[in-house]
């Protein structure tokens, strides 16, 4: 790095990760209201109160009353652990203040922004902890090989200051609707289904029918299994463990899990929503935008009208 691109501000760990200065031949010279100057200086300037604000040097902006997290403004929350939940996943837990919670309603997501390569990166998340957890909340995330956030994620280190804004998301939900409720989820995709089914079990008056179908590699790659299968205790939650590339007899169980292997076809999914009976069915599907799709296409062409699925 040439020496008048350091900053003296901005400590020897976080100098690598400077946005980069445009070539001098970028800027079209033609006055545009926005320059890519303007813009390499806005990162520059996030770049310096990230690095102070990571280090502790700037104090949290969470306010003692009003929300914790705020939909415009991304603020900084200290990294309190990180716990594995299998190869490249894992739960990453954030500080709140004593005695404050995220309360976020049902099924929606925060954004995460960080650096990499020079460039800044925002990415959406789905909150696993409980919207009653005081003093922290959680996200589970999976990281990838060739991902930018993977990247920039894999360099945390409990007690660095990461920057989050929310929450968003359109979901809605009603107890005793009396739909007939089908989630099918794939990998990370179950994060927001948690949600809606912790939802329903926690209100005792509601009786809506859930099933989720969650489809993992294999039994090790299931997520969150130890919270599914206390979910599964409740007498209108079915969960179904799918593993795609396990045979049964290969892996343990635990006493009462469904498994089921393969991939979801258009046979499996009518006979899913056949198992309705009549009831409305009201479809979720959450993973890979291919997944999505084809889920999305087999519960269409297995009767369940378009305005009655919904992807997170
Ligand atoms: C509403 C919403 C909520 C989400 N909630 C969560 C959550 O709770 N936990 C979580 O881990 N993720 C969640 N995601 C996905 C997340 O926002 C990122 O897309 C993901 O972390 C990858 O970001 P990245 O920058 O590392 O990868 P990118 O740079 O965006 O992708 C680069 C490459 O990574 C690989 N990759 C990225 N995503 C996938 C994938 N899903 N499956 C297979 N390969 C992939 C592909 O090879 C891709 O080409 C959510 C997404 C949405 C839209």
């Amino acid at each position: 790095m040439a020496s008048e691109t350091r900053d003296p501000d901005v400590c020897e760990q976080c100098q690598s990760i400077r946005p980069a200065t445009p070539p001098p031949d970028s800027c079209c010279g033609s006055g545009c209201a926005v320059c890519v100057y303007d813009i390499h200086d806005q990162e520059i300037q996030l770049w310096k109160k990230t690095c102070k604000r990571k280090h502790g040097a700037e104090e949290s902006q969470i306010e003692d009353n009003g929300t914790v997290m705020d939909l415009m403004d991304y603020r900084y929350y200290t990294l309190q652990s990180i716990i594995p939940v299998c190869a490249n996943t894992a739960v990453y837990r954030f500080m709140l203040p004593p005695g404050r919670k995220l309360d976020l309603s049902i099924a929606k997501h925060i954004i995460l922004r960080g650096i990499h390569n020079g460039k800044v990166i925002t990415r959406q998340y789905t909150p696993i902890s409980s919207p009653h957890d005081a003093g922290f909340f959680e996200v589970l995330i999976k990281l990838y090989l060739s991902g930018d956030m993977s990247q920039y994620i894999k360099q945390w280190k409990i007690g660095d200051g990461v920057e989050w804004r929310g929450p968003f998301g359109a979901f809605t939900y009603q107890p005793n609707e009396g739909h007939y409720m089908i989630a099918i989820a794939a990998g990370t995709g179950i994060t927001p289904i948690i949600q809606v089914m912790r939802h329903i079990v926690e209100n005792e008056e509601d009786e809506t029918v859930f099933r989720l179908l969650y489809t993992c590699r294999n039994y090790d790659e299931i997520l969150l299994r130890e919270t599914l299968n206390e979910l599964a205790l409740y007498w209108n939650i079915t969960i179904i463990f799918n593993l795609t590339q396990s045979l049964a007899g290969s892996h343990s169980t635990e006493y009462g899990e469904i498994i089921q292997y393969g991939r979801f076809t258009q046979e499996r999914l009518s006979k899913e929503v056949a198992a309705s009976m009549g009831r409305p069915v009201r479809a979720l599907v959450c993973g890979t935008r291919s997944f999505e799709n084809d889920m999305i296409t087999f519960l269409k062409e297995s009767g369940v009208p378009a305005n009655s699925i919904e992807k997170f």
